[in-house]
Order: structure tokens, then sequence, then C-alpha cells
């Protein structure tokens, strides 16, 4: 089958797209791109009136070229069928002028499952396909949210483990709670006595040390990561873009073929690329607008081409977008640069050296044609979350008040009064005691407390998967030194699984 992938950094390192899932990040640690992303259009007229599911099956077979259409139909069913609150998966709602998109509906109540319930079944599919038929053994570190969605996603798939390290005192009650209850015969959870990055840095070991994964392959058994710059998660994210559109043709808000903006709550960029990807594909996208909070390192790159790490980090309301360095954006330097490998990988170099690059001002001109950076700090969130339910009676979440102020702004500096979705990437409910704050001051501590006293308050459901934990069993119950992080990791690969359901 063709190789249509290729690493960022080197057009040499092909892989087929069943290879770069396997794989993850390319030898040369480049990012798997598709090199004629351009030739693969997807016919829009043919998308209004086709379900989430359906449509999601038309952009994955197209971008996994060598996966076989029943495989995809597979994966896609054992993904979103019955997994979902909505059985549109991703509803659009009309909120004042604009659309949202609602990505929350998963099992976590986070934008992260929609690619986190794919991934699993895709990376079984590609094992099968490459002939490996041991055990996949899933590393995570995480600050908090991708750890649980990736749980859910593993979650008794069969031929896989997950193992979650997460930081001990490092995440919130309810995020803690999500995932020491976590379901599931192959689930492995331990807090680690340290901060986020000893946990990143002891996962990163790990996957780097080369005896010890000699030895879990004589086991026949491989460790993988469930990291965001896999493709297997943002093949997935492209879906929703074209769902949206096909929605607002259902709804007469446009016509096939009228420009659309989207604005994106963004933190590592996978997120917003795959709108980029889409638009690639064909989606009739005006804008993508880029929305920062107080690190705002891409609003100063989307105006400047320059992209600077070195500045203050800032703890936000918004802390799935408190991030310096945005991972997928090398891939979309890739496209910018007109597929320039060799000066992508100067960039990276340059960025790994000194922490900046400056990409040229033709690159500069390409990028403010399909990208506006929007930038809205604590107070103006807040605001407009106050604002948005006083007006419209809609609750926006921390982050994807940001996107909405970022949207607002937009049409106000331009005037373009294109048809415009924000992504809602979080429910408000997972973010209570901050949005709780922004509309009636500061409260109590007990995040639980606070769920009900804002439901009670503004009518809208907490959503299941976050009422129920206060009441669900504790199975994990483990904490770990750094440096014992291996031997938890060997004592789960040691586990025997009899019990697997979801096959
Ligand atoms: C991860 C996340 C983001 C950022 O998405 P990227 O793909 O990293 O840009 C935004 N909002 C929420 C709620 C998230 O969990």
């Amino acid at each position: 089958m063709a190789q249509s992938y290729e690493s960022t950094r080197n057009s040499g390192l092909k892989a087929a797209a069943s290879e770069a899932v396997l794989k993850g990040i390319a030898n040369d640690g480049g990012l798997f791109v598709m090199r004629d992303l351009e030739k693969k259009k997807i016919p829009i007229k043919s998308l209004p009136g086709k379900s989430y599911l359906e449509i999601a099956e038309v952009v994955l077979s197209t971008l996994l070229d060598d996966f076989p259409e029943e495989t995809i139909k597979e994966c896609v069913s054992k993904a979103y069928t019955d997994k979902f609150s909505s059985h549109e998966i991703t509803p659009l709602v009309k909120v004042g002028d604009n659309y949202v998109t609602e990505l929350f509906h998963g099992p976590t109540s986070a934008f992260k499952d929609l690619a986190l319930s794919i991934l699993p079944h895709l990376m079984r599919a590609a094992y099968e396909m490459n002939d490996i038929t041991g055990e996949i053994i899933i590393l995570t570190a995480t600050s908090g949210d991708t750890g649980k969605a990736a749980l859910e996603g593993f979650k008794d798939v069969k031929g896989t483990k997950i193992v979650v390290f997460y930081p001990l005192g490092g995440v919130s009650k309810v995020q803690e709670l999500q995932m020491t209850s976590q379901e599931g015969v192959n689930t492995f959870v331990c807090a680690v006595k340290g901060n986020f990055d000893d946990a990143q840095t002891g996962v990163k070991n790990i996957f780097t040390n080369e005896s010890f994964n000699k030895e879990m392959g004589e086991r026949n058994k491989f460790l993988s990561s469930a990291n965001s710059i896999n493709i297997g998660r943002l093949v997935p994210q492209v879906a929703y873009y074209f769902y949206s559109y096909a929605r607002l043709v259902e709804y007469n808000a446009i016509k096939t073929g009228d420009k659309v903006n989207f604005a994106v709550p963004t933190g590592n960029f996978g997120n917003i690329l795959a709108g980029y990807y889409a638009k690639v594909m064909g989606l009739p996208v005006n804008k993508l607008i880029c929305a920062s909070n107080e690190n705002n390192v891409l609003y100063d790159f989307i105006k400047t081409g320059v992209y600077d790490k070195n500045r203050e980090f800032y703890k936000t309301i918004s802390p799935s977008m408190d991030i310096l360095v945005s991972s997928n954006l090398e891939r979309l330097l890739y496209y910018l640069s007109g597929k320039d490998n060799e000066r992508v990988r100067e960039y990276m170099e340059r960025l790994n050296a000194s922490g900046r690059y400056e990409i040229t001002g033709e690159m500069g001109e390409k990028l403010r044609e399909d990208f506006y950076g929007g930038c809205v700090y604590m107070e103006e969130a807040q605001k407009t979350i106050r604002k948005v339910f006083e007006e419209e009676g809609y609750l926006l979440d921390t982050h994807t008040a940001v996107a909405y102020k970022s949207l607002e702004d937009y049409k106000i500096d331009t005037g373009d009064e294109s048809v415009s979705v924000v992504l809602a990437t979080a429910s408000p409910f997972k973010f209570a005691g901050s949005v709780y704050e922004a509309l009636y001051g500061r409260t109590k501590d007990d995040e639980f407390a606070i769920m009900e006293e804002l439901s009670q308050k503004t009518g809208v459901k907490i959503p299941e998967n976050l009422s129920e934990i206060k009441n669900k069993k504790i199975r994990h119950f483990e904490t770990c030194a750094v440096d014992e992080m291996e031997a938890f990791v060997t004592k789960a690969s040691n586990k025997s699984i009899n019990e697997v359901k979801n096959g």
C-alpha cells in the first residue's frame, strides 16, 4: 500500500497510515504528515443528511488510506455508538448570532473524547494489519484531562492495557476521582510523588529505555503512547468540521459552498489543525480563529511570524490552553513552507536550541490568509461567560469562552459577517468552580457542591459521568516514586486479563 505519510523533517522517512498510527512519531522526531493532502477532497455536496458516523467514515477512510473500509466502519461504530450522550455526537446549537458545536458529550465531557474513543480501535487494527499480535501497553502521564479520556477510550479494548500516571496532589479532586474510580479490567492508575513534569519525564524515560523495551518485546508486549501528535488522534477531529458544515446546510443557515469561520480554543494546536486539514480537503472555510489565553505564543506568532516560547507561563482558568510549545504547529509549518522538510527541521532545531524561530514573510502571509489570532485574558473570559449566559441563556465553559470572545473581537476587527461556529471543548461543569465564580462570585471549595449549585442556579443539567463520580467505588489506590514507575509498568504488563469485552 502507498506510503502516503512522511516525516515533517525528512521526506525520505515514509510510512503508510497504519504504520504512522503505530509509531506515533517518526524516527527523526518529526511528525507524520500526508504529502498529498490537497488531493484528498471530500465532496461537500454529499454531506447534508449524513449522520456523524457516516461522515466520520468518509473522512477517516480518506486520510487513513491503507485501512480497509470495513475496518474503518467497525472502528467508528465501536468508538461512537452508545458512548456519547447525544446521538448527534457533536450537536450544533445556535447561540445569539453564532453557532456552537458541542464537543463535550463524550464519556469525560471534553473534546479529547472524540479522538481518544477511536484511537484504541485504530491502533488495534493497525497492529493486526502489520502482523503484530502481541499486547499493546499504552503509557500516559497526565495533568488531569487526557488521562481520564484515554482510560475511557482503552477500557476493555481487547489486546490493550492502559497505564496512567498523574502527579499526586497535582490534579483536582474531581479529576483524581475520575481516574481512581476507573473501571475496566485492563486499566492501571498510579499517583506519582512529584509534579506533572516529573511524571512526564518518567514516562519518556521508560519509552527510551532500550533494554526495558527489548525485554517487553521478547514477551510480545509493545509500549505505545496516546499522545496528541499521533495522526490517529488528529484525523478523527477533522470529521466534526465537516459535520458542523453539513448541519449548517440542513438548518438553512448557509448554502452549500458558502464560507464559514471556526473559532477554536487552542493549546497544543491539534483541534484547530484538524480545521486546517478540513479546509485543505475542500471545506469552504474563511478563517480559522485561533484563540489563546494569557499564554499567547500563537497569537504573537500569527501576528509577527516569530514563535518565541521564552516568556512567563501563566496558570489560568482555562488550564488546557496553558501551553507554550504547541507540538502540532510543526505540521502546519510543513504545509506553509510548501512541504520543505529541510526548513521545518531547521525551525525545530532552533526551537530546541533557543526556544525561538521566525518564518519567512511569504509563509507569514499564507498563515494569515487562513488564520486569525485571538487573545482573551481571564477577566474578559469571565465577563463573556456572564454576558452569554445573561443574554442568550447559554452556559460556556472557561475554554470555550476564550474562543467565543475571540470570535466577537474578530468580527469587530474585520467586519466579516460570514456564519461562524465556535467549537465548545468542555462542559461548563468540568470547570464548575471557575464558571460559578464568573457568574456569581466566589464560593465554597467542595467541587461537587459547586456543581450542584451551578446546576440549580442556571437550570443546566450536570452530565451524568460527572455527577456519578462521587458515589463511585475507588478501584485504584497506588502511589509510587518517580524511580518506581518502571516497576509499576512491569507489574501491569504481568497481570493476566481473562475477561475481555468489547472485542
Ligand atoms: C485539550 C483541550 C484544548 C486544547 O486543544 P488543542 O488540540 O491542544 O489545541 C482546549 N480545551 C479543552 C477543554 C481541552 O481539553
